[in-house]
């Protein structure tokens, strides 16, 4: 594998005292000791047409649009097994339009996902696409909260060579620290205990050194206090952070969708020590693309040649210092209207993204769904309850405006949304998966990144649908 070969010769040369990156490196000022290289952080398009960011601090040229792969598609009729040759044919047509990052987790789609994204790559040149995957160790806490850290040092260094051999590679190009911070990933103590006392961080760091992770980051959900924590670390030069992922769009821009995330503030953050900014749930896990139409009319406002997914997206990448922009789509359909979106981006004026932050924020919010994402690190429910199916039903409802409410007027209009949830509610999973089955249990409660009241919100779902049925 040559190309390999000399993308780790040329990383060798970018390494500064182990830590693979020259601390102060400027992200955003042009290279002008490599003539021929484009301007670093200013989007370029590629041969393909899609827009592309060439980064100084990494060496690499990132479409701006990157490839989730946390929602491949199943086969028809089952939610286990993925429809491989749907994968190949979207891994290949991202790859030819331009799309060079692809995004998976040990755990996504219970392991299916490493495992398909692998089968799909390895048909192409190594070189060709870069890989991010993460170390989901939040897991093992999960399952033994009295986890050892000679435990976790164990089960990490498993994980990771599980990861290389389900991607079918021996190096990865982007490698995360998964979930730390709040929610899911249990703050400071439980990174402190994952990669601190346990060891990881430091063998993550000499792989690293041995070219076998070209960049280190972070992904994170939670509390800015955990957040300024792990930058810390990276001030104190402790770590060398190469990039980090955040929850960024238009709603948590500042509206602070979940109570804990200021995605402008973390953002400023980064950008303030250049440290490349790699975006997840731009749209939300959908919500952002199923609007109401009176927000959709706010949006053609804005631009009224995009959709209210694509204009999500726009306003992400329109940040320069957003290295690409995870969308996690299901089908074709899906690849091909990002990639329009991207190809090329419409940059955003200050004014537009203004507009964006504030009025079009401000109204999504007050008919504010629960704000799932679908990103399923809450099950399984030990009691088989179905959590992300049943609020998702309740979240398209609210942002469509098609919530009934049986407490008020039983017109035409409430006979119809009545009519739309019971059948979305009917449709969306099996009778023993829905919210009646919860037991208030808890379990799943501190596992949800976006800190979603789960028992209570599926309570209220129950009441719901009871109240609709007699009505
Ligand atoms: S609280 Fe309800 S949904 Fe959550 S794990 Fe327990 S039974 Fe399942
Ligand atoms: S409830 Fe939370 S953890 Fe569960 S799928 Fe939704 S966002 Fe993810």
């Amino acid at each position: 594998m040559a190309g390999k070969i000399s993308r780790r010769d040329a990383l060798k040369t970018m390494m500064v005292g182990g830590t693979g990156l020259a601390l102060g490196t400027s992200v955003f000022s042009c290279n002008s000791s490599a003539p021929s290289a484009p301007a670093a952080g200013v989007p370029q398009s590629s041969a393909e047409g899609i827009s592309t960011k060439y980064w100084e601090s990494t060496g690499d040229t990132v479409s701006l649009l990157g490839l989730g792969c946390m929602r491949f598609p199943f086969m028809e009729g089952s939610d286990t097994v993925l429809d491989q040759a749907a994968i190949n044919e979207m891994f290949d047509y991202a790859l030819a339009h331009g799309i060079n990052y692809f995004d998976t987790a040990p755990f996504y789609q219970g392991g299916e996902s490493e495992i398909a994204l692998g089968i799909a790559a390895v048909r192409h040149p190594r070189e060709s696409y870069m890989l991010a995957t993460k170390m989901s160790s939040h897991h093992f806490l999960q399952d033994n909260p009295q986890i050892s850290a000679e435990e976790i040092y164990e089960k990490s260094v498993a994980l990771y060579n599980q990861s290389c051999e389900r991607l079918r590679t021996d190096y990865f190009d982007y490698y995360l620290c998964h979930n730390i911070g709040g929610g899911s990933g249990g703050g400071i103590p439980s990174f402190e205990l994952r990669f601190i006392r346990s060891g990881v961080l430091n063998w993550l760091m000499e792989k690293r050194q041995r070219g076998e992770i070209r960049h280190l980051g972070f992904s994170f959900h939670g509390d800015y206090r955990a957040f300024d924590h792990f930058i810390a670390l990276h001030d104190q030069g402790q770590v060398h952070w190469d990039f980090v992922q955040i929850q960024m769009n238009y709603y948590d821009w500042t509206y602070v969708g979940n109570g804990t995330d200021n995605a402008k503030y973390l953002y400023d953050e980064l950008v303030k020590r250049n440290i490349p900014v790699v975006v997840m749930e731009p749209i939300r896990g959908g919500a952002l693309a199923r609007v109401s139409d009176a927000l959709r009319d706010r949006m053609a406002q804005v631009r009224p040649d995009m959709s209210p997914a694509g204009l999500a997206l726009d306003y992400v990448a329109s940040h320069p210092g957003v290295m690409t922009t995870l969308s996690g789509m299901s089908n074709m359909e899906q690849l091909i209207e990002n990639i329009n979106t991207f190809s090329p981006l419409q940059t955003l004026s200050e004014d537009e993204q203004a507009v964006m932050e504030t009025d079009i924020a401000r109204l999504f919010g007050e008919n504010r769904p629960i704000g799932c994402t679908a990103c399923d690190y809450c099950m399984p429910c030990p009691y088989g309850v179905n959590i992300p199916a049943n609020l998702r039903v309740a979240d398209a409802c609210t942002s469509q405006l098609n919530m009934p409410n049986p407490d008020g007027e039983h017109d035409k209009e409430y006979m119809r949304k009545r009519r739309l949830f019971l059948n979305r509610y009917k449709n969306a999973m099996e009778p023993e998966q829905r919210a009646e089955f919860c037991i208030n249990c808890g379990q799943c409660q501190p596992k949800c990144p976006q800190g979603i009241r789960i028992p209570r919100e599926l309570e209220k779902i129950q009441t719901l649908v009871e109240k609709l049925k007699r009505t």
